[in-house]
């Protein structure tokens, strides 16, 4: 048995060292804000994806074998079979899908893109190793905006390459990430992080929230970017601080982004704190809603599962990530079953290596068959809604996107299906979650526009990008050298 003195230091040390997953002690610099930039400008006539089985993810899972999807700016103005939806669009742009799959575009519900630039920086380290040794010492030297602007722009490469229409994210100089991500097209929940430290963007509470007010007015109604307030956690935000950011979603009527129930030890901490779980403790204080979405939740009880349930809060859910930090595994069958939304999270790249949802979906139908013992737990179905419409009910936006229904924002991805790997083909949403991949994407829309047509990128240009991750790799590498690291550096690679 531990002591309580060795439970409460690793609990404090593990806790801070969750809450500097973010980056929050890096030093400030500010930029002043661009204005917001326009998304990239839709396609003037309509555009039609044809000739390929549209999988619908909708709630009546429709699949149309030999279908078209008709697109009208923004927009999905059809949804139907190819002869049809060709003679009522004569003069669509044709997008051929013969041999292909044509899905909604896939929902990243947790992330933090800029930390794509400390990718496989140090792996399979304990927590607190990993942490005091490689990411305080390299986020201190190195994040600021162009450094966030890098990151962002690296993580859309990825985002778009492999399917991702929407993501959400929580880190710092949030404006510089949506201008980022509003340029190359892709849709996102952006959430300023708060935290009761100096951050790298802002040194004071008061300084972050003026300047996520600000964010919050710049890019409200956006069509792509959605503006959030993002309470880093329970554990590292306080009681008055956690409602005023409550207060201040609410008076913008935006989303609320937080880590809740994501640590054994933060379940401890709260305990000792405010002598409740975790969940019921942000509750007692009125933050739960409908506008939240709880990062990680690995460790609710069943009356905190029942809380969440009532109060309409989405939860994302990141497999591989809390399996690669071994902290647990969310009871996501347990989730369901009560009804709570849950999306699929890939978290950043520093801790969990790639943007790639196929390994969450792939992972989140598998894994839970382990915890449970049941293979009947979290049915391929399941986990391909979880990164469609699931993840969509999750973040509120399922009135807009995650599945090919007539109205809704045009947002879909055609997926290469003759792959020797997907054959033979009896069901779809077997071949989707358990053997296909990134490498199988070939065409994103996001909003009408394409951003990836037959593997091409069509917005950004990866050549300076991938130059500038291997850059910041150098420059990373050479501050590690100087402080004198004894972890092992890796020989050059693929530049
Ligand atoms: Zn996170």
């Amino acid at each position: 048995m531990r002591s309580p003195i060795s439970i409460t230091l690793r609990s404090v040390a593990t806790l801070v060292a969750l809450a500097i997953l973010c980056g929050c002690q890096a030093p400030a610099e500010t930029n002043a804000p661009e204005p917001a930039p326009h998304p990239p400008e839709t396609a003037s006539g309509p555009l039609l994806v044809t000739g390929g089985t549209v999988i619908a993810m909708d709630p009546e899972r429709t699949v149309i074998e030999n279908g078209a999807v008709a697109i009208v700016g923004e927009r999905i103005e059809a949804v139907g079979g190819a002869a049809e939806l060709a003679a009522r669009f004569p003069d669509a742009r044709v997008l051929d899908a013969r041999g292909r799959f044509v899905l909604p575009g896939l929902i990243n519900v947790h992330t933090h893109v800029p930390m794509t630039l400390f990718r496989g920086l140090a792996d399979d380290l304990e927590l607190m190793t990993w942490l005091e040794e490689v990411i305080f010492p390299v986020e201190a030297a190195h994040v600021d905006e162009e450094f966030v602007r890098w990151g962002t722009r690296l993580a859309c490469l990825e985002m778009i390459a492999s399917g991702t229409t929407t993501f959400v994210d929580m880190y710092y100089f949030e404006g510089a990430i949506a201008e980022e991500t509003a340029r190359c097209g892709l849709r996102a929940v952006l959430g300023e992080t708060l935290i009761d430290f100096p951050a790298p963007d802002n040194q004071t509470w008061e300084d972050a929230v003026a300047a996520t007010e600000t964010f919050l007015a710049e890019w409200k109604g956006h069509p792509l970017v959605s503006p959030a307030v993002a309470p880093h956690s329970a554990y590292t935000v306080s009681a008055d601080h956690l409602l005023a950011a409550r207060d201040l979603a609410a008076k913008h009527d935006v989303p609320l982004l937080i880590h809740l129930a994501e640590a054994e030890e933060e379940t401890e901490r709260v305990l000792e704190l405010a002598g409740k779980r975790p969940v019921e403790y942000v509750d007692g204080l009125g933050v739960l809603d409908d506008r939240v979405l709880a990062a990680h939740m690995i460790w609710p009880d069943e009356s905190e599962i029942g809380i969440l349930a009532q109060r309409g809060v989405g939860v994302a859910h990141c497999p591989q990530s809390n399996m690669k930090i071994a902290a647990g595994i969310a009871p996501v069958p347990r989730l369901l079953a009560a009804g709570v939304a849950v999306g699929l999270g890939t978290d950043g790249a520093a801790s969990n290596n790639d943007l790639d949802l196929w390994g969450e979906i792939d992972t989140a139908a598998k894994v839970h068959k382990v915890t449970t013992r049941d293979p009947t737990a979290v049915d391929a179905h399941q986990a391909m809604n979880m990164a469609t419409l699931g993840g969509a009910r999750a973040i509120d936006l399922d009135g807009e996107i995650g599945s090919l229904e007539v109205g809704k924002r045009a947002d879909l991805i055609v997926i290469d299906a003759t792959g020797a790997h997907q054959q033979p083909i009896y069901d779809v949403y077997s071949v989707l979650t358990y053997a296909t991949g990134a490498a199988d994407v070939e065409t994103v829309i996001v909003n009408g526009k394409v951003l990836l047509e037959n593997g091409e990128y069509q917005t950004l240009d990866p050549a300076p990008i991938l130059a500038k991750a291997a850059e910041y790799r150098d420059r990373i590498r050479a501050t590690r050298a100087a402080a004198g690291s004894t972890t092992a550096v890796l020989s050059s690679v693929g530049e």
